[in-house]
């Protein structure tokens, strides 16, 4: 699945909200996370996001990495 990372927390500009073709962005306190199981890989909202924080989890930076585990533990949290 796509994976929102490190620039987006405090930012949460949500242009890729608009973009998801099955509403698997949600926004949680200070980031926003792609639900891992919900996402199809489209890659609409990669583009659309003005500081680069969305990446397919295969590609996200080293220094990101953490990010894939966050996106999925956001929602295993509730
Ligand atoms: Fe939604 Fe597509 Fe982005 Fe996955 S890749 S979060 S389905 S817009």
């Amino acid at each position: 699945s796509y994976v929102i990372a490190q620039p987006c927390v405090d930012v949460k500009d949500k242009a890729c909200i608009n973009e998801c073709p099955v509403d698997c962005i949600y926004e949680g306190a200070r980031s926003l996370y792609i639900h891992p199981s919900e996402c199809v890989d489209c890659g609409a909202c990669d583009p659309v996001c003005p500081v680069e924080a969305i990446y397919f989890s295969e590609d996200v930076p080293d220094e990101w990495a953490d990010y894939v585990r966050a996106n999925a533990e956001f929602f295993d949290d509730g």
